[in-house]
């Protein structure tokens, strides 16, 4: 059996999966883990073994190199380090790919370079995907290391989607444009319905809507991206967790200028203290849903203006699509949150959508229909599985490279 190390590094932390990449969705990975708070007093290394054995290290972890030589270390204690399994490819996340890359790449030095250069478009998340590509390159030099980009999928959005009615100079000196995000999972999940109507994915149109912490929405029409919520960055479109989603971008000039308010201030406004936890205090919907029993006023607020938003995005993508034969709903919100999915598609059986209230109800970690089988709409909630989709796409760059002699 081989597998594929799937990373996802952030700032101060760094998940990962070691993932069969001929697996199904629901398959638990054979070991995954995360490394938290790296760079603090305080850090942990959390591991967790296929038959669900959880090893928790508490430490502190100075620095991206020795966090991952550490959970290396815990994972081959476990018989399943990387040099214990036939580990044919490491994936890494990379949040950003600009207009450079609309497929992913096997990382040699240029393209690590091209993703540095990709820094300013990507500021919070760029920097540290490159630190994860350049530590596990440094110990696990000799096996193929891919960039799967988080914007990929979206790289194929029409002209009239992808760009902003701003002056065109200033627009294309410095890369304006929507980029999108959540591609992988908008684009493994578009398949998987296209499997589930039994169609090609070029025949079906179709709305997606991966509502995790961060969230986003995504019009498909015949397999290909027409429209998506977020744009130059994942600040745009849905209200989230902590994100405002789309503003009157006035407002930033009007902080800057009543409230005094600096750049990188606005900046973590906008992007951490913001949406349903910016209104109610939190961003877990299981709390939110707890406090709104409660009848919390401030939890009722956030989450009119959550679905407010979401519908919103719902009926222009019906729209522009013209034709809809489904929308799902996936991530953590989406896949679990029954009245979030109830309420984003309350009363709309003039415009084709027959929701299935028991069917909605039901728990599972199966893809299902929560539609009536007559409803001319279908209405999926497909779990979806980032790391799963970045292991295929870099076994199968792995295997290019292998054919090609490079490994
Ligand atoms: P993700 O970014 O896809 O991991 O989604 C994380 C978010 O999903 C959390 O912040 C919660 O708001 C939400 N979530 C996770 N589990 C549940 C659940 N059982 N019910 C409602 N919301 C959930």
């Amino acid at each position: 059996m081989s597998y594929v190390l799937v990373l996802n590094s952030g700032s101060s932390s760094i998940k990962f999966q070691v993932v069969d990449p001929h697996g199904h969705t629901n398959d638990a990975p054979l070991v995954s883990g995360l490394v938290e708070q790296i760079g603090e007093h305080s850090g942990a290394i959390n591991v967790t073994l296929r038959g669900g054995e959880e090893i928790r290290e508490e430490l502190e972890i100075p620095d991206h190199t020795y966090g991952l030589e550490r959970a290396f270390e815990i994972m081959a204690a476990n018989k399943v380090g990387p040099t214990d399994v036939d580990l044919i490819a490491v994936g890494h996340r990379v949040v950003h790919g600009g207009i450079v890359f609309s497929e992913p790449q096997l990382i040699v030095d240029e393209i690590e370079a091209m993703i540095e250069d990709l820094i300013p478009l990507a500021p919070l998340h760029n920097p540290a995907n490159l630190d994860g590509i350049r530590v596990a390159r440094a110990i696990l030099p000799d096996i193929p290391h891919i960039a799967v980009f988080d914007t990929s999928f979206f790289h194929a959005l029409p002209p009239a989607s992808a760009l902003y009615a701003i002056n065109n100079e200033v627009a294309s000196k410095y890369d304006i444009r929507r980029y999108g995000f959540h591609g992988t999972s908008h684009e493994f999940i578009s398949q998987k319905v296209a499997q589930l109507l039994d169609k090609d994915p070029d025949e079906v149109n179709q709305i997606t809507l991966h509502l995790g912490n961060g969230a986003s929405a995504a019009a498909i029409r015949h397999g290909r991206p027409l429209d998506t919520s977020m744009g130059l960055t994942p600040l745009a479109g849905l209200a989230m967790g902590t994100r405002s989603g789309d503003i009157d971008p006035g407002i930033i000039f009007h902080l800057v200028r009543q409230a005094g308010m600096k750049v990188d201030e606005i900046d973590t406004l906008l992007n951490k203290q913001s949406g349903v936890k910016g209104i109610s205090g939190v961003n877990d919907f299981r709390v939110l849903r707890e406090m709104i029993r409660a009848e919390d006023q401030d939890a009722w607020l956030a989450y009119n203006i959550y679905i407010h938003q979401l519908r919103r995005f719902i009926g222009a993508y019906m729209i522009i699509l013209g034709r809809v034969d489904a929308i799902t709903f996936t991530a953590g919100v989406g896949e679990n949150d029954t009245e979030v999915r109830q309420d984003a598609l309350f009363n709309l059986e003039m415009y084709g959508i027959k929701f299935d209230k028991e069917a909605n109800l039901v728990r599972s970690k199966e893809a299902r229909m929560i539609s009536t089988p007559d409803s001319p709409v279908k209405v999926f909630v497909v779990p979806t599985n980032e790391e799963l989709a970045i292991a295929r796409k870099s076994a199968a760059v792995a295997e290019s490279a292998r054919e090609a002699g490079l490994y």
